[in-house]
Order: structure tokens, then C-alpha cells, then sequence
């Protein structure tokens, strides 16, 4: 249990500028920040080998106005970016908060290359649900764990202890909320305690903690959770008891397109690109463009929450491109069906209604009809088979965007409107950009605010355990 000790002082083993608690993105980040600044910096993760939910991801980082995207002469400005954010969450997350992290999104990422030797490539393929421009920035390899084990290799190199199989449990606090030191208790149950000048909330949300999916997400409750089971949500125990201010909690990343049984992700750049989803019954049942977050809830409103995706032999090419699909093509999850009727007997469903399904996508590119749930079907993206591709999919909670409020240096509010005296969050474990449910989060927006608020959270924590 988490917990909040106020105590004077305390008795460490071991001493620290700053305690870093998660290895994931954000706390990797925000321990090379820190360490730039010249301070001492340990990085405390539960795992005995960090990976978090970032290694699960796909790693891909939104930022604009890069190198990368001059390169292409793709123009991209934080307002163009911080409009594409405020149109999918409705407004619903503070501009200028949003503002401060497009702001430093560029700037993050060109000194992770200059300075620490990270690798990015632009993804111009196809656009992101919700994105005017290509602006997803990702490690040559297009992988969340290519990610993690490069800022792991950097912060090796700059001579960062990250100590694994270390999870923190409680903080040790003066009344004025000041965090002096924390306790880490190892796996056989041993407890060490550990000094420190500031303290950095790198430990994303609560994803992981069904009590709390309960409390602030009930409709996620029966849902399958993709992400880190490690994130428990241990900010959220520790901001309630130093009287941090939680906000958005219902927020949360959805996905409609993970393959059941065999729970591995579906790119959503096949349905982007022209691929559709159909019920059991077969027929669709949304404008699959909105965004793969929301239609994690569409997906699970059909019968046994399921869904098909039904694609073609071009589609099936560009997922190739992505290590999950073809470890998807590997575990059995990519059904070919070469007539409309194999389809049919693929789904379930009368061979009539899939016909009826297919033909109304030819109107809608054709512009014959219009998509009564508003998708525009372009002729050049339009399905051509058989051979047709088809992967059954459920809809998952990916990790919640509901957290701490933070100010412009990430530094944790309280809810009077002060601020904690040593106290940062970043990542999953402060407030995201996703407005207040599913259907605010704009691709990208998870590892945005934990490469920003990472960075931030590590400049002015090593600023201020520099004056101290
Ligand atoms: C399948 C999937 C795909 C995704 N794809 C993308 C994408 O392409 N782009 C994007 O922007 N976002 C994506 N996301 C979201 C993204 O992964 C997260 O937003 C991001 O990784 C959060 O980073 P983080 O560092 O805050 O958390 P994490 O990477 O989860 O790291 C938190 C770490 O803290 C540790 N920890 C927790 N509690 C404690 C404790 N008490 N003591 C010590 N350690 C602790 C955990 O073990 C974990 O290692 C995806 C998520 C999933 C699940």
C-alpha cells in the first residue's frame, strides 16, 4: 500500500538529489534532463528489467516543427498541432497546458539526438486519425521496446543508476508536503530507504488497478487492459494523501482493434487506408475514422464485443510493415477469405448482408451514398478483392489519461491552486491532453506529455535540487 509518512526526518540508507520513481519514457527522459543539469538522479522501477507500458507501445512520439518534418517541407506549428489536440478532446484540456507541451515537442526530441544519441524517422506513410500533418516521430525500428532499450543505453551512458526490482512503496513527507525520501521495497520483502531533494512521479497511471478502473472508469470495468499491469496507480494514492489535485480521471486510451484471442495490436493504418469493421452480423456499425480510442467502446458494444476488420491485399502489405501485425500473421489472428461468401462463413453472418455491407462502401466511394455515420470513403482507398482479409477484434483500455495537475514546469498542484514544494509528475502519472473520456485522445498524446513533462519535470527538478 502507498502510502504518505509524515515524518521530520527520517533515517536513510542511502542519499539522492533527485528519486525518480518508473523507468518507462517519461522517467528515462526526465533522468537525462536531470543529469544534464549536473545533479544526482537514481531512477527506482518496480520490474526487474524496465519496460512499462512504453515498451508495449508502438513508440510513436507527435511533435512538431522538427528536422524531420522540414525535410519533407511538411509545415507543422504548435498552433496547428495544439488545434489538432483541443479539436479531438472538444476543448476539454487546458490550451495553455497544451500549448507548453507542442511547445517543447521539437526541442525534446533534437536533443535526445544531439545530446543522447537517439535515432528518429518521420512516419509519412498515412496520417493519424485526428492529425493534418505527419508528425509521428518514431526509433528506426517502429517499436515501443527499440524505444525503451535506446533511452535505457542513454541514460547508462550518462551515468544514471537505475535500480530495478525496486518498488517505491512510501514517501516520507514534512507537513508542508516537502518529500524528503522514500522506501523501496525489494522482491524478498527487504525495505531500504533513500533520501532525497525531489522527488519526479514517473510511474504512469492506473490501468493496472481494477478498484480504481471501478471508481473513475466503470464503463472500462469488464474490459481487457493492454497496457503495464505494473502501473497501479501509486501517484494517484500518494497525490490524494499530500493533498494533490486529480483531475480528468475518467479519461482514459481505448483501442477497437486488438485481436482476440490472441491480444495483439492491429494497426489502425489499415483502417486509415481504407480497411472497415463489421459486427457479427455483418454490418458496420461506425465511421471507423474518429479514432481507434472511442472505438474501443463501439467495438464493445456489438454482440460479444467483438468486431471484424475487413480488408484487402494492399492492406495487408502495409501492415506487414509493423512487427505486431506480423506477429499477428504468425499467431493465426489473419483470416483469408477469397469469395464474399467465405467471408460470410468467416463472420457468421448471412452472405446477403456482407454483400449489402461491401456494396454500400462502393456507393460511398463512388459518392452514389453517403455513410450514414458521416466516414468519407475515398475510390482510391476503396476495398478491392477477394482476396479479402479479415482479423477478429475486441475493443482494450490501453492507460488512462486522468491525473495530477501540473503547472508549466510539471510541477504537482495542489487544490487550493499551490504548488508542492519538490514534487514533479510526468507521463501517465500526470493529467494527459485527452479531454475528460475515450474520445478525446488524438493519437500520440500518451508518449507526448511523457517525452514533454518527462523532459520539464527533469530541467526544473535538477534546477531546483541545484539551489538546494
Ligand atoms: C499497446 C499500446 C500501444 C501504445 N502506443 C502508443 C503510441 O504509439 N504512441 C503514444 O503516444 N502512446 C502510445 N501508448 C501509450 C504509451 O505507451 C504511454 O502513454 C506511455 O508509455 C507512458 O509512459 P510512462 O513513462 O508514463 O509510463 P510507463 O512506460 O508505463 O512506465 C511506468 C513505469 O513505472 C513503474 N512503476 C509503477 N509503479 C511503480 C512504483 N511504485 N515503484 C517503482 N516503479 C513503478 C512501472 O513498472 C513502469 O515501468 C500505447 C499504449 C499501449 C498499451
Amino acid at each position: 500500500m502507498s502510502k504518505v509518512r509524515f515524518e521530520k526526518t527520517s533515517k536513510y540508507d542511502h542519499k539522492v538529489s533527485i528519486a525518480i520513481v518508473g523507468a518507462g519514457a517519461a522517467g528515462l527522459v526526465a533522468a537525462l534532463a536531470a543529469k544534464d543539469n549536473g545533479v544526482d538522479v537514481m531512477v527506482f522501477e518496480r520490474d526487474n528489467v524496465p519496460s512499462g507500458s512504453t515498451a508495449l507501445s508502438s513508440g510513436f512520439i507527435p511533435a512538431c516543427n522538427t528536422r524531420w518534418q522540414s525535410a519533407i517541407a511538411s509545415i507543422d506549428t504548435v498552433d496547428i498541432f495544439v488545434d489538432d489536440i483541443q479539436r479531438k478532446n472538444k476543448n476539454q484540456s487546458d490550451r495553455r497546458f497544451v500549448r507548453n507541451v507542442c511547445s517543447v515537442s521539437a526541442d525534446v526530441l533534437h536533443w535526445l539526438v544531439d545530446k543522447h544519441e537517439q535515432e528518429f524517422i518521420l512516419l509519412d506513410q498515412f496520417l493519424y486519425p485526428g492529425h493534418t500533418t505527419h508528425r509521428m516521430h518514431a526509433h528506426p525500428s517502429r517499436t515501443g521496446s527499440a524505444l525503451i532499450n535506446s533511452l535505457l543505453e542513454a541514460v547508462e551512458r550518462a551515468g544514471v543508476d537505475v535500480v530495478c526490482s525496486a518498488q517505491v512503496e512510501d514517501l516520507f513527507a514534512r507537513e508542508d508536503g516537502t518529500i524528503h525520501g522514500l522506501s523501496i521495497k525489494r522482491p524478498d520483502g527487504i525495505v531500504e530507504r533513500v533520501g532525497c531533494d525531489a522527488v519526479i512521479f514517473a510511474c504512469n497511471g492506473f490501468g493496472g488497478n481494477r478498484i480504481m478502473i471501478d471508481e473513475f472508469i466503470p464503463e472500462m470495468s469488464d474490459s481487457l487492459y493492454f497496457g503495464h499491469a505494473g502501473n497501479k496507480g501509486d501517484s494517484v494514492s500518494w497525490a490524494k494523501q499530500l493533498g494533490a489535485s486529480l483531475v480528468q480521471m475518467g479519461s482514459y486510451q481505448g483501442h477497437g482493434s486488438v485481436a482476440t484471442p490472441h491480444g495483439v495490436l492491429i494497426t489502425w493504418a489499415i483502417i486509415m487506408e481504407g480497411g472497415i469493421q463489421l459486427n457479427s452480423d455483418g454490418v458496420r456499425f461506425s465511421n471507423e475514422t474518429e479514432g481507434y480510442s472511442e472505438q474501443a467502446l463501439n467495438v464493445l458494444k456489438q454482440p460479444e464485443g467483438i468486431a471484424w476488420n475487413v480488408f484487402d491485399e494492399r492492406l495487408h502489405n502495409l501492415g506487414l510493415d509493423f512487427e505486431d501485425y506480423r506477429r499477428a500473421e504468425e499467431a493465426g489472428a489473419i483470416r483469408i477469405a477469397n469469395s464474399v461468401a467465405s467471408i460470410a462463413d468467416i463472420i457468421g453472418a448471412p452472405v446477403d448482408t456482407i454483400k449489402k455491407s461491401l456494396e454500400e462502401i462502393d456507393n460511398f466511394s463512388k459518392g452514389n451514398l453517403s455513410c450514414p455515420f458521416g466516414r468519407i470513403f475515398e475510390d482510391k482507398k476503396k476495398l478491392q478483392g477477394p482476396p479479402f482479409y479479415l482479423v477478429k477484434v475486441t475493443g482494450a483500455l490501453f492507460h488512462t489519461q486522468g491525473g495530477i495537475l501540473v503547472d508549466n514546469q510539471a510541477r504537482v498542484m495542489r487544490s487550493d491552486g499551490s504548488k508542492l514544494p519538490n514534487v514533479f509528475a510526468s507521463g501517465g502519472a500526470a493529467v494527459g491532453v485527452s479531454g475528460t473520456g475515450v474520445d478525446g485522445y488524438l493519437s500520440g498524446n500518451g508518449l507526448l506529455t511523457a517525452v514533454t513533462l518527462g523532459y520539464l519535470a527533469g530541467c526544473f527538478a535538477g534546477e531546483q535540487a541545484k539551489k538546494s
